[in-house]
């Protein structure tokens, strides 16, 4: 529901003709959106929060699925911008569960007394810029409206689900679910027959844990994934104090790596190191486990000979732990890795060695059709209790997208994307003033540790409104120009990389229909700040700043 600050009761508002209600409008209430709603209100705004959940979290309030954990470490997976928080709160795992996330994002809102600026159930439907009144007017799912000088999208990057599109599914008996809709209330999957679709990220974490509880669990395999161990575990209480007492010094750090990750990469390409150095190095990173293994050679994701030395000792670990070599075959991807998300697990291949495991590939016999009682592949039907889709998300545009978004001009965001996106930093949108996304499509993002990337992000943004208010000019707008020239380097550097060569959410290969473009950027954290630091020191360079 939108209760406006105003007092007035929810439901539908006449819009103002006066001032707008608000200095700016949040859409979203997870990681990006606390931060941001914190930031501007430190400034003095006024700020309503629009979340589309019944509580904040965002990403971590959906997916609420078995298994479900972050792959980053937790100890970076974590705000920065208040030194207090983060040395008061103790993460108690190395990969934390969403139930800690959760309870974490709850803290955060809490402390910084975030929840009366929040609007929670407040679906945002349509969001119009006024260019009369230079004010964007935002429309709920109940017909509520309110307006707001500056509207900033923190609507997260993998939060529009891929909808299940199987003809059929609505004959089926059984239960189903998304893993990034998952319901609130306790899912029992005991004495059961489960089937799951899909092998990413979100299915190999839960495999495991429905494989331990179900009677029988089928996974459906369109295209194998590379996995590395997470080695989760708890955090030892000496090591965890010695971090903390350093923590700034390592958050430093993080920023000079392209992913500005804790993790280290390694200096040298594959073809500077000995065979045994890089045996080395793999077994290293493997034993180690998490995304550093993306660290492994220099030019892991610009070299496909690189790529191919760490796949060929990945397909050596899979079929060390698969007892069955045909199985193991299947479970081994012959991509390059990185161009899709690795992901991390914990006992995602030995889980295959049980008894109660199947693997079904359907990379050459899509799934035809939901039955009432399972599902039909390869002209067999499965019959199954429950199906677990666990197929991802239109990522990136599908947030935006999903919103009814109409510049000055009346021309729509859906019309400007048509053939894929197109934005200034992935931060600003040509014809489309006033808004903000942050970790938007070509922002390094997905690509990066979110949780800091979002923070700089966040800090842009704050920055940016500041400075249009000081100088009396609140009408800010990337230039096509600048727009243009974005784009041309985004495009470039992801063409001298190895993402382009798979089908992957990356590239908006997994829904169909979506233009196929690579979505995040490519040139590191570092290349990107710069750039957007060099933007404010030329005085919002690509931007035009007007008072009305
Ligand atoms: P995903 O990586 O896109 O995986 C979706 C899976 O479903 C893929 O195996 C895909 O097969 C399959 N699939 C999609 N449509 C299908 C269809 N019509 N028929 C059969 N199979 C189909 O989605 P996700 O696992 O939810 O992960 C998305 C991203 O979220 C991750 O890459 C990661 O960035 C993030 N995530 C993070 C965490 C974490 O940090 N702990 C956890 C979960 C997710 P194809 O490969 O053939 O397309």
């Amino acid at each position: 529901m939108v209760t406006p600050s105003t007092g007035e009761s929810a439901g539908k508002r006449r819009l103002s003709a006066g001032r707008p209600d608000f200095d700016a409008v949040v859409v979203g209430a997870g990681f990006a959106g606390l931060y941001m709603l914190h930031r501007l209100r430190t400034m003095g705004l006024s700020v309503r929060v629009l979340e589309k959940g019944s509580g904040v979290g965002g990403t971590w309030y959906w997916n609420r699925y078995p298994g479900a954990r972050c792959d980053g470490d937790s100890v970076e997976y974590s705000y920065q911008f208040s030194d207090e928080l983060q040395q008061e709160w103790r993460w108690t795992e190395r990969n934390a569960s969403q139930p800690e996330i959760l309870r974490y994002l709850e803290h955060v809102a809490d402390r910084f007394d975030l929840r009366r600026d929040i609007s929670f159930e407040a679906t945002v439907t349509e969001a119009r810029f006024d260019e009369a009144a230079g004010c964007w007017r935002i429309t709920t799912g109940d017909g509520a409206q309110l307006s707001a000088t500056y509207c900033i999208m923190a609507t997260g990057c993998l939060s529009a689900v891929n909808r299940p599109a199987f003809d059929g599914l609505e004959r089926f008996q059984g239960e189903w679910y998304h893993t990034g809709a998952w319901p609130h209330e306790e899912v029992s999957f005991a004495d059961q027959h489960v089937g799951i679709i899909g092998t990413g990220s979100s299915a190999i974490q839960s495999i495991p844990v429905i494989a331990a509880e179900a009677r029988h669990l089928t996974v459906f395999q369109r295209q194998p994934n590379y996995t590395i161990p997470a080695r989760n575990g708890p955090l030892d209480e000496a090591e965890y104090a010695a971090f903390r007492a350093s923590y700034g010094e390592h958050r430093r750090r993080a920023k000079t790596t392209p992913t500005g990750s804790m993790w280290a990469v390694n200096p040298a390409t594959a073809d500077e190191m000995s065979p045994s150095e890089r045996r080395r190095e793999m077994e290293a990173r493997w034993q180690n486990g998490g995304l550093s293994f993306y660290g492994v050679f220099a030019d892991l994701l610009v070299n496909g000979e690189a790529n191919d030395i760490a796949t060929d000792f990945i397909r050596s670990k899979i079929r060390a732990e698969v007892h069955d070599p045909t199985l193991a075959a299947l479970l081994s991807p012959h991509s390059y890795m990185g161009c899709k998300r690795i992901c991390l697990d914990t006992d995602y291949y030995a889980t295959f060695n049980r008894p109660n495991v199947t693997l079904v590939d359907i990379s050459g016999a899509p799934i035809e059709e939901i039955t009432r009682t399972g599902l039909r592949t390869g002209g067999r039907e499965y019959v199954l209790d429950t199906i677990v889709f666990a197929i991802g998300f239109d990522a990136m545009t599908g947030p935006l997208l999903g919103i009814d978004i109409r510049g000055g001009d009346g021309r729509t965001l859906r019309s400007k994307w048509a053939e894929g996106p197109r934005t200034y930093l992935g931060l600003a949108i040509e014809g489309f003033p006033n808004l903000f996304t942050v970790t938007g499509p070509t922002s390094p993002s997905v690509l990066t540790s979110m949780v800091p990337t979002i923070e700089q992000h966040v800090g842009w943004i704050a920055d940016c409104i500041a400075n249009a208010r000081a100088c009396g000019r609140p009408r800010i707008e990337a230039t096509r120009e600048a727009e243009d020239r974005w784009m041309a380097h985004h495009e470039e550097v992801a063409a001298e990389t190895l993402f382009p060569s798979c089908n992957s959410w990356y590239v908006g290969a997994n829904v169909p229909g979506k233009p196929r473009t690579v979505t995040p950027y490519t040139g590191g954290m570092p290349a990107y700040v710069e750039k957007c630091e060099a933007v404010v020191a030329n005085g919002y360079e690509g931007f035009t700043l007007t008072t009305a």
